[in-house]
């Protein structure tokens, strides 16, 4: 049986899958079991933060899971308190921390937490939370209902739960609140949908406004977050103080781990929430090794100067190919090319593959670019290189 075949008959095919076999990466490299390979721009959807076997993360998890990978949160978790100081400090919030396991879920904590703010604050419970179109929050039943595309609520799982609802702009919301409305989460560079950043003016009124009316920002940054868009936060580089904010993807180099962080530190009560593996020994070492190798980075200005230097290959693709492309799209290191039509995309991803190139689609016909934080400039080289040849070859 091939590996393929294995995978058709035992694994539930709930993904669209390309069946090349990776079984190693070094940096931004990966290579299949023939040895061919591969240059990473797109990170595992910008997991991989800090590239594949990098040494000071996986000393971190071998070491941790030598000592111990897992205990209860009965207990106290030395790495998890860590992380948590080290999470805060570097938001330059006056925040708390609670560690989940994955996106959705550290975005389901996030609306528990709203919620509960809702019942807390106002005479009337407020529980309704308005989000963006294009918006992408997760899949369980509460953050798929949450994400604002309407090919995501899908008859088959519902019934739905109640009390989200979606605007188009983020001009739009503010009349879109109404008495029952206790939140609004957006991304402020929608990823899925289509690497779309907001203007940082509205986005600046939009949180003022929201402080105004004491109704919750949450910014979901399970995709911008961890150094992704040149800050440690989006939220940072907008120089906004959101009330709830997420994490997840970068955080663990590749490890599970989601984070909800809020101000609002005494909304939830001991036994409110909780979570079996959030937070554990592995996971929490993880994410601090993560943030321990890419501080200095932006520290010292690599982090910038890498961004700066991949940005400026992008757009130069983008101004001589204007036969495929519309423009260039994105911030930092989360970046895309919108391509014109749906089959160009999909031609560009497929060619890129067999030129050594792995690219991400996103929404509104994007090619999407998530590389690994520590990219070097020989690899950003060698990808743009292998692009244009999947370009010259469409
Ligand atoms: C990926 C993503 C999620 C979902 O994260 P999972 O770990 O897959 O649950 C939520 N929000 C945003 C913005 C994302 O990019």
């Amino acid at each position: 049986m091939t590996l393929e075949q294995q995978d058709k008959q035992y694994v539930l095919q709930t993904y669209t899958r390309d069946y090349t076999n990776f079984v190693k990466g070094v940096g931004a490299t990966l290579y299949d079991e023939n040895a061919k390979d591969y240059i990473d721009f797109a990170a595992g959807i910008a997991v991989n933060s800090v590239g594949h076997g990098n040494e000071k993360l996986v000393a971190a998890i071998c070491e941790q899971a030598r000592n111990i990978i897992h205990i209860s949160n009965l207990q106290v978790i030395e790495p998890q308190a860590k992380l948590a100081q080290k999470i805060v400090e570097l938001s330059g919030y006056d925040m708390g921390v609670f560690f989940a396991n994955s996106g959705a879920e550290a975005n389901e904590g996030a609306i528990k937490i709203a919620r509960k703010y809702g019942e807390n604050t106002f005479d009337k419970k407020r529980y309704k939370v308005i989000t963006l179109e294009h918006s992408f929050h997760g899949r369980t039943i509460t953050t798929v209902k949450a994400t604002g595309q309407a090919s995501f609520h899908v008859p088959h799982f519902s019934p739905y739960p109640e009390g989200f609802s979606y605007e188009k702009t983020i001009a739009d919301v503010y009349g879109a609140i109404d008495d029952e409305t206790v939140a609004v989460m957006i991304e402020l560079v929608q990823g899925e949908g289509g690497v779309q950043p907001f203007e940082k003016e509205e986005v600046q009124a939009l949180a003022k406004h929201l402080k105004e009316k004491n109704i919750l920002l949450i910014v979901d940054e399970v995709q911008t977050g961890v150094y992704r868009t040149g800050e440690f936060l989006a939220s940072n580089l907008y120089e906004i103080e959101p009330d709830i904010i997420t994490l997840a993807k970068g955080l663990g180099g590749g490890v599970p781990i989601g984070a909800v962080m809020t101000k609002h530190k005494t909304t939830l009560s001991a036994g409110e929430h909780g979570s079996t593996f959030g937070g554990n020994y592995l996971s929490t070492a993880a994410g601090m090794a993560v943030l321990e190798i890419l501080q200095p980075l932006y520290e010292s200005g690599e982090l910038g100067e890498i961004l700066i230097y991949f940005t400026q290959k992008l757009q130069d693709i983008a101004t001589r190919y204007t036969q495929f492309f519309e423009k260039e799209v994105g911030l930092g290191l989360m970046r895309g090319l919108r391509a014109k039509t749906a089959e160009i995309q999909v031609s560009i991803i497929k060619n890129s593959m067999k030129e050594g190139l792995v690219v991400l689609k996103a929404g509104r016909n994007t090619i999407r670019f998530l590389p690994s934080l520590t990219i070097s400039k020989n690899e950003i080289d060698e990808g743009f290189k292998r692009f244009e040849n999947a370009l010259r070859s469409l």
